[in-house]
């Protein structure tokens, strides 16, 4: 106000006053307006970039100022950002500053300390700026900046308005950046959930890799992304995107050296991301390749060990946040473990094949043995069976009990070759079944009866119960007796003396019928159940292998239950052994079920 006009009465003075009040009021009311406005824009927006983007162009607008600037500090907490700028002559939104880089914004984010100048050093035509703190508690986020044409224009109360804003936008842009994490963690185990459903049904080792980073570039854009597996002492390739050149890229071999940030990843188990590698002592850039300055790295664990990393790199620098660093990590322990999958399937696969190879050989040196065993075996036995009727030998006692015992011997291992060559023909599936009806019933009495002496012998009773009532049965009657024989040999060889063997026939339905030969013997272990079943198995409980074919634990060639099986599926049946386990004191048995259908199809 000017002194020599001033008016004498208060009246007038007030009068005199008017202009100026009105131009206080004016801009006061604008303040009000834009403030209102800025504040409502504020609970509206949800992108921390947008919401800052339209509130400096509302407040350089509403207030008139040359120049407004909203800044953020970085996750980290070591740069500050030009987040949004608008009016003239300010810095390009997009700036990085660090916050020791001694500007005064800087300053301001790295104390929280208002900051006001009569003018800014890069830009003459500003008289005054005021740097406000954008914080939330302690916390400062960042710095409103604010620069002005006209001197003193940062009142008391104009400043009071514009600290109300400075904590508002802090607040809101605390809540974008809240919601936006927010969104980032849904969208996060969205994708993990599904890249985790995915990759594990993948159990390719050569296709998995590329899958991988696929995946990966929905959730962390890359330029150029690696999966790099540890070998020895260096890390190789597995797959890449990105790369110009796929056959170099194969051949690439970093080896690792001690201060290498590989290590890093591996003793803490946790990604690591880098600004700007060209920056980083030591760096190893491959020439042929564009220098990606922004560089993520994340271990790949599988069971407490770091197998290797996924490596991703952009081109600019500063590209990646705690976000994508997050994000990185936890699909690389999906990834980890569908690796680890698929290697282990790998190493099964190689395994059966193996056993394949091995069980071919069996089979086949089975076949061999069995036929050329049989025909020596045959000229043997109808030799020694001439020499019994020779009247040389009929008078010599020792004599003929020498030939008897060789005629046993000879019979039991001719009953092993042609168990042998049973088992071959069944692994060939070259069984011939000749389907007749044929009372099942009758067959197994029969079974019964053949070895009635060597049950007498060991003083086991036989029970039967059913087996008359049987009908007839659409089957191979050898094959049958075959199939019995072994179950009943069994229930003698593994009971002891005085026990008992029964076997039960019902009807079960109208299209099958079971047999059960139920022992009182030593049993069965559940965990050799299944398995006895497989030819050559023995439960390793077999103490002695006499040669007796019906002595208590006798044992035998492993072969019978084999047969058994192959003779029930030829029938399209179904056989299995129940028993409470093995225990040779309290002898808990076991009963060995067979179900045939009564009809062929
Ligand atoms: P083998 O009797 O020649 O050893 P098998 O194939 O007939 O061969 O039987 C396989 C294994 O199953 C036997 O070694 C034995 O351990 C077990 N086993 C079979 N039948 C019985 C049974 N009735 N009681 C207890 N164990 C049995």
């Amino acid at each position: 106000m000017d002194a020599a006009t001033e008016p004498e009465s208060a009246p007038e003075r007030r009068a005199a006053d008017l202009p100026q009040a009105d131009t206080t009021l004016v801009r006061t009311a604008v303040h009000l307006e834009t403030t209102s406005r800025v504040g409502q824009q504020l609970t509206t927006l949800v992108d921390p970039e947008d919401l800052l983007g339209q509130v400096v162009v509302m407040i350089q607008g509403g207030f008139g100022y040359r120049f407004v600037g909203a800044w953020r500090v970085t996750e980290k907490g070591d740069c500050a950002v030009l987040s949004a700028a608008a009016g003239q002559a300010g810095d390009a939104p997009g700036l990085r500053l660090p916050l020791d880089s001694g500007r005064a914004v800087t300053e301001v984010c790295r104390t929280g300390n208002e900051h006001e100048s009569a003018g800014h050093a890069a830009d003459p035509q500003a008289c005054a700026e005021l740097i406000l703190p954008l914080r939330l508690g302690d916390k400062v986020m960042g710095a409103l900046e604010l620069r002005s044409d006209r001197a003193e224009v940062f009142t008391r109360d104009e400043r009071l308005v514009l600290q109300m804003l400075a904590g508002q936008i802090a607040i809101a842009v605390r809540n974008a950046q809240l919601y936006e994490r927010e969104q980032t963690r849904r969208h996060l185990a969205e994708s993990l959930e599904e890249i985790g459903r995915e990759l594990s049904s993948s159990l390719d080792l050569e296709e998995l890799p590329g899958r991988i980073l696929e995946r990966l570039a929905t959730v962390v854009p890359y330029e150029r992304c690696s999966v790099m597996l540890q070998d020895g002492p260096a890390l190789r390739i597995a797959a890449q995107r990105g790369f110009p050149d796929e056959g170099r890229a194969k051949d690439i071999r970093i080896e690792i050296l001690p201060d290498d940030i590989y290590l890093q990843l591996v003793d803490t188990r946790r990604p690591l991301w880098l600004d700007d590698v060209t920056q980083v002592p030591g760096w190893r850039l491959v020439e042929w390749l564009a220098v990606n300055r922004s560089w993520l790295g994340a271990p790949l664990i599988v069971k407490d060990r770091v197998i290797g990393m996924i490596s991703v790199t952009r081109r600019e620098a500063a590209a990646f946040t705690a976000d994508d660093a997050l994000l990185a990590s936890a699909f690389a322990s999906q990834a980890a473990i569908a690796l680890e999958n698929a290697r282990l399937y790998g190493e099964l696969n190689r395994a059966y094949a193996t056993l394949e190879q091995l069980d071919k050989t069996k089979s086949r040196f089975i076949e061999i043995a069995g036929h050329e065993l049989r025909t020596p075996l045959t000229v043997i036995k109808g030799y020694t069976q001439v020499l019994q009727t020779l009247p040389v030998f009929q008078g010599d006692e020792q004599a003929r009990t020498l030939l008897d015992g060789t005629l046993s011997g000879v019979s039991r291992l001719y009953e092993i070759v042609n168990s042998m060559l049973d088992v071959s023909k069944i692994d060939s599936r070259t069984l011939q079944v000749h389907f007749e009806p044929i009372w099942i019933g009758a067959i197994v009495m029969q079974v019964c009866a053949n070895f009635a002496a060597a049950m007498r012998e060991r003083n086991l009773t036989l029970i039967t119960w059913g087996l008359e009532d049987l009908p007839r049965v659409e089957a191979d009657g050898d094959l049958l007796l075959k199939l019995f024989s072994h179950l009943i040999v069994n229930a003698i060889k593994y009971t002891p003396d005085e026990g008992s063997i029964t076997v039960t026939g019902t009807v079960v339905d109208e299209n099958a019928v079971e047999i059960v030969v139920i022992d009182t013997g030593i049993g069965i272990d559940a965990a050799h159940q299944e398995l006895i079943f497989e030819r050559f198995y023995q439960t390793g409980e077999v103490s002695v292998h006499s040669s007796g074919k019906t002595k208590f634990k006798g044992g035998g060639p492993g072969l019978g239950l084999a047969i058994a099986r192959g003779v029930v599926q030829a029938h399209g049946g179904r056989i299995w052994v129940e028993s409470e386990g093995h225990d040779e004191t309290r002898c808990p048995g076991s009963r060995f079920h067979v179900r045939l259908p009564l009809r062929q199809a």
